[in-house]
């Protein structure tokens, strides 16, 4: 079988200390957390022989699972593992094995950041979760590790946040809001377009179209479009609605350990289920 670097977000806790508005939470709610035990041992040793190279932690907030830095040191001895963290827990990133930290940072604005969450906020909690986000910062630039910062694109304010962010050295990546995913887009174009940027090297993955640009400032881009996986997409109903498509595979607890193949429909399988499924060669073919 032709073996191929290919990628699972490991969704390892569905627990998360902010509720911004745009977040798709990788799909279901009320799941377990991951475990280090024999189950998720057995069960990633199997999608390490299909071919999985490549392991996204997420959640939820990935370091709120108790088990967070366990999961790290094991993962890291056969996958190459990046951390999505939304970066107001502080962690010393120099002991943490994993090979790439992305740090999700929407504005470092308190106003804003109250904005961009769901529930009701004071300033001064806005001000301590900036204070420990700088912190972060600082911590994973003395790691040395990989890194880049993750901001969704909500309004023109965002843009300057990720000028100044620039500055950190830490590459910056623009998202589209999914929310509001057409205007975004445009501020994001007007954007590259202002900063006379050059595209440096592009790829497309199955729903995204990533770019970096090179110029006054250099960062990177990643754009949503809608892919559909036959598999499960071919006959959906909700497909008008539907902004990215199939992303990829997801791995989520409940009891055991399901891939989720959609982030709207509950469309998850026993792990095992899926392994065995012709869905598993149709999405092989697509890596
Ligand atoms: S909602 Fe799910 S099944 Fe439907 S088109 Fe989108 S990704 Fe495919």
């Amino acid at each position: 079988m032709d073996i191929k670097p290919i990628k699972i977000r490991l969704k390892i806790t569905g627990k998360c200390n902010k509720s911004c508005f745009f977040c798709h939470k990788e799909g279901g709610d009320n799941i377990d957390d991951f475990l280090l035990d024999d189950d998720f041992i057995n069960c990633m040793n199997e999608f390490e022989k299909i071919g999985i190279k490549n392991v996204i932690l997420t959640g939820g907030e990935p370091t709120l699972c108790p088990d967070f830095e366990k999961i790290c040191q094991y993962l890291s001895k056969k996958f190459h593992v990046t951390v999505v963290t939304n970066g107001s827990i502080v962690k010393d990133w120099s002991k943490i094995q994993v090979n790439k930290i992305t740090i999700s940072i929407h504005s470092l604005n308190p106003e804003k950041m109250i904005k961009l969450e769901n529930i009701k906020r004071t300033k001064s909690w806005a001000k301590k979760e900036i204070e420990k986000i700088k912190i972060n910062i600082t911590n994973i630039i003395n790691s040395k590790k990989e890194a880049r910062i993750n901001l969704v694109v909500t309004d023109r304010e965002s843009l300057k946040e990720a000028e100044n962010l620039s500055h950190t050295g830490i590459e910056v990546r623009l998202l589209n809001n999914l929310n509001d995913i057409k205007n975004s887009q445009k501020i994001i174009n007007n954007f590259i377009k202002e900063k006379k940027a050059t595209k440096r090297y592009e790829y497309r993955r199955m729903s995204n179209h990533t770019a970096y640009y090179d110029g006054e400032l250099k960062f990177s881009t990643k754009i949503s479009y809608p892919f559909y996986f036959d598999a499960i997409c071919k006959d959906c109903s909700f497909k008008k609605k539907c902004y990215e498509g199939f992303y990829g595979l997801r791995l989520e607890k409940r009891g055991g350990y399901y891939v989720r193949l959609c982030l709207y429909k509950n469309l998850i399988y026993p792990y095992k289920d899926f392994l065995k499924s012709r869905m598993k060669n149709d999405f092989l073919k697509l890596c």
